[in-house]
């Protein structure tokens, strides 16, 4: 049975992906509603950056999915203002670029007979002493692709991704993460051909005309035309409580200083978890506070450099896997939607270079100046730049970028679902709001799920259970855009 949709005014905190779904999908159903996002702009993580006439998205923000509900979604919000981009990804090792995912004859001429040899044989061992119970995200790579592939291939990226050996990260994020590929896929391939199927698969994708973000402001756009206010530069700082259900909400407006409260019926919240308890009123008792302080949160720094340069390498992006250097990945926005460069931008190219830590390194702190500079320096260790001039530059540092699966994660998140689950009108959603290391789609789906959740008055769908899905894999099929350029719903989809 439907709640009355009048009574039932939903407050969503915060205005990225998740939130902004379900205000869209409970706006849809004539519920009220009212979004409220810290920064001056929507979009979270996935906004796009207005850099003079350059629109730059967050490092690389590839939009995949094949999720019925997200798919519907994204057209019913972009209708034609997608593009279809070629993909191409690298990764750097040992002065070369591989195309990832791996491909079997790229690593033979690159890396010589003598290594493909103890490739094959590392793998050779993995398959016969195969380990059906990996423990970390070390076991489970090995398992899949052999030692020497490992540390060839994802070892160093990983470690500067997540600041700790493999070896303590849960196998889980590797489950979710690095599906439907295995070194005996990419030599069957490679050998027998797949009849042009596999490789289409991940040739292409589609894209929002104007940057990531533009779905986000697309949806803000339609949230206000529906007199459903999305309240920028406004932080929640407290959820009130009476032991059964959020009562009020208290925000304050990061431009005056001025706090307001607000009573409210149905709340969903993409903030971050741990802020999320920190923040209720009265407090939780100590051990829910003492396990969501265990839960940790790796940072991203971004250096967006505008090179006097035109397409500098074809790649989207690159990982960078080489212990060399500290840059993890390079973005290269030449090669998404060519209506993000300006008019005459052929001859300068925006990069942008990603740097992840801990608030607590000297990194984290470093000037902007020093962060432009190291960046540059990088680039040209690599050759990715030569003597090519930086003309204009700016760093963003992006807090709580990627929940950490380490640290008995798993039991610190128990504690805090079954404390929450007493809140009845509390439903928490999105990457840092559930810690789940979600994409685009998994947070849309959580966003759609909580709105349909309050649409239909019960808990039907299973929040927790997003992006769980062992069966997800990473790769696009072309049959799933049209011809009018749209992602569509193809009939044999499972997932
Ligand atoms: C470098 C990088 C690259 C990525 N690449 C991809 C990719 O290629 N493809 C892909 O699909 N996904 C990618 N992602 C992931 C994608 O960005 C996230 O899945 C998505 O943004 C998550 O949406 P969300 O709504 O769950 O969370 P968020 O985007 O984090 O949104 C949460 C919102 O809550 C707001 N908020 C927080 N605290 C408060 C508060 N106290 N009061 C009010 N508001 C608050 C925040 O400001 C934010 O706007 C990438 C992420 C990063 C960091």
């Amino acid at each position: 049975m439907s709640t009355d949709s009048k009574s039932s005014h939903t407050f969503v905190l915060g205005a990225g992906p998740a939130g902004l779904a379900s205000a869209y999908t409970l706006s849809k159903h004539h519920h009220q509603v009212t979004v409220i996002e810290r920064e001056s702009q929507v979009g979270g993580l996935a906004k796009s950056i207005y850099f003079r006439d350059f629109i730059l998205d967050c490092g690389p923000h590839r939009f995949f999915t094949k999720l019925p509900p997200v798919i519907q979604l994204w057209n019913d919000v972009l209708e034609n203002e997608q593009v279809t981009v070629n993909r191409l990804t690298r990764i750097f090792y040992g002065g070369k670029y591989f195309r990832y995912p791996i491909q079997a004859k790229e690593v033979v001429f690159a890396l010589g007979l003598r290594e493909t040899f103890n490739i094959l044989y590392s793998y050779l061992l993995s398959r016969i002493n195969h380990n059906h119970a990996p423990q970390n995200f070390a076991e489970w790579v090995i398992s899949k692709f052999g030692k020497r592939l490992f540390s060839i291939f994802f070892e160093g990226y990983t470690e500067k991704l997540w600041g700790i050996p493999c070896t303590e990260i849960e196998a889980e994020w590797a489950s979710q993460r690095i599906r439907g590929i295995s070194l005996s896929t990419a030599i069957r391939n490679a050998v027998f051909g797949n009849s042009g199927k596999v490789k289409s698969l991940i040739e292409k994708f589609q894209f929002p005309r104007l940057g990531s973000g533009q779905l986000y402001e697309k949806i803000c756009d339609r949230l206000y035309s529906q007199n459903q206010p999305v309240l920028l530069s406004t932080e929640v700082i407290s959820c009130c409580h009476d032991g059964s259900k959020i009562t009020q909400i208290v925000v304050r407006d990061r431009h005056t200083g001025i706090e307001s409260t607000t009573d409210c019926n149905h709340v969903i919240s993409t903030i971050p978890l741990n802020l999320l308890i920190e923040q209720l009123h009265p407090s939780p008792p100590s051990e829910v506070i003492a396990a969501a302080q265990s839960l940790r949160f790796r940072n991203t720094i971004l250096v967006y450099l505008i090179v006097d340069s035109e397409s500098l390498f074809p790649d989207n992006w690159l990982y960078i896997n080489d212990a060399k250097v500290r840059l993890g990945r390079v973005t290269n926005f030449a090669n998404w939607s060519p209506d993000m460069l300006p008019n005459s931008a052929n001859t300068q190219t925006p990069l942008c270079c990603e740097y992840w830590c801990n608030s607590n390194e000297c990194i984290w702190q470093e000037s902007e100046e020093n962060l432009i500079s190291l960046a540059i320096q990088e680039l040209r260790q690599i050759n990715l730049l030569n003597q090519e001039t930086v003309s204009d530059s700016f760093v963003l540092r992006l807090p709580k970028t990627y929940p950490v699966y380490t640290n008995n994660y798993r039991e610190a998140i128990t504690i805090l679902r079954n404390y929450l689950t007493q809140f009845s009108n509390l439903q928490l959603i999105g990457r840092s709001g559930s810690f789940k290391y979600n994409n685009q789609d998994h947070s849309l789906l959580m966003g759609i799920w909580a709105a349909e959740n309050i649409i239909s008055g019960g808990r039907n769908h299973d929040l927790w259970s997003v992006n769980s899905d062992a069966d997800y894999i990473e790769e696009i099929d072309l049959k799933l855009i049209d011809n009018t350029n749209k992602l569509y719903i193809a009939k044999n989809i499972t997932s």
